[in-house]
């Protein structure tokens, strides 16, 4: 999918509208020399209806394709990136998956959304002790003709109630098996290092920079 740019992209837009996503990831492009604009800041502040049906497909590849895409066609000349993640749980044959976001029905937002679905994922394990899981993000990163894109996982499992207040959605649930805590309890950098976000970032970074071309000789 996509070979490296002939030249490292400036800027890239991040189409989500999520912002502990982007919170996520401004350091990580900041670091790789790469401004990240959000939606409002390229004139896009307005949710769309058509942003909803976006992610209607059984695999995240997919979502996130189509959510780049569509970006992508509002946005002539920029470099989009958007990803699609969820969450999971092995007993619960992965879900909730794709449908992560919205799992517990409520049509609440924001906080008052995460805490319904916390205390959905809670009730559906019960005390059950197969509580192993796992994170997966799907990155694709589109100039309006070419696309790259990256997958990530990490893998930790379920607590039986939350931990910490960090990060977002599911975080304060989630044991991290490479961190050994919550990813309520881990701070933004250390969550970055081995997120399946950051993963897929990353490795969507090292296609998007091209490296110095080896020297002869
Ligand atoms: P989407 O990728 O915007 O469709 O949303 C994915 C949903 O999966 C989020 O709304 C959260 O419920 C969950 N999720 C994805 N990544 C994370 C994460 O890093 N921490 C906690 N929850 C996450």
């Amino acid at each position: 999918m996509g070979d490296a740019p002939a030249v490292a992209p400036a800027r890239v837009v991040l189409a989500t509208r999520n912002p502990g996503k982007l919170r996520e990831l401004s350091a990580m492009f900041l670091e790789a020399g790469i401004a990240l604009d959000d939606l409002a800041s390229v004139g896009l502040a307005a949710e769309d209806p058509e942003e909803d049906a976006l992610e209607t497909f059984d695999t995240f590849e997919e979502n996130a394709r189509a959510k780049a895409r569509w970006f992508s066609s509002k946005l002539p000349g920029a470099l989009v990136v958007a990803d699609d993640s969820g969450l999971a749980v092995d007993s619960l044959g992965g879900a909730p998956g794709v449908h992560s976001k919205r799992w517990s029905g409520s049509g609440a937002n924001g906080a008052a959304l995460e805490a319904a679905n916390n205390a959905h994922l809670l009730a559906r394990l019960g005390p059950a002790a197969a509580r192993t899981a796992g994170y997966v993000c799907v990155v694709v990163c589109t100039d309006g003709g070419r696309e790259w894109s990256a997958r990530g996982e990490c893998r930790g499992r379920i607590l039986t109630a939350p931990s910490g207040t960090g990060g977002f959605g599911y975080d304060p649930l989630f044991w991290s098996d490479d961190l050994q805590c919550s990813f309520g309890d881990a701070t933004r950098e250390a969550k970055a290092r081995v997120s399946h976000r950051g993963r897929a970032f990353r490795a969507l970074l090292e296609r998007l920079v091209p490296r110095a071309a080896p020297r002869a000789g």
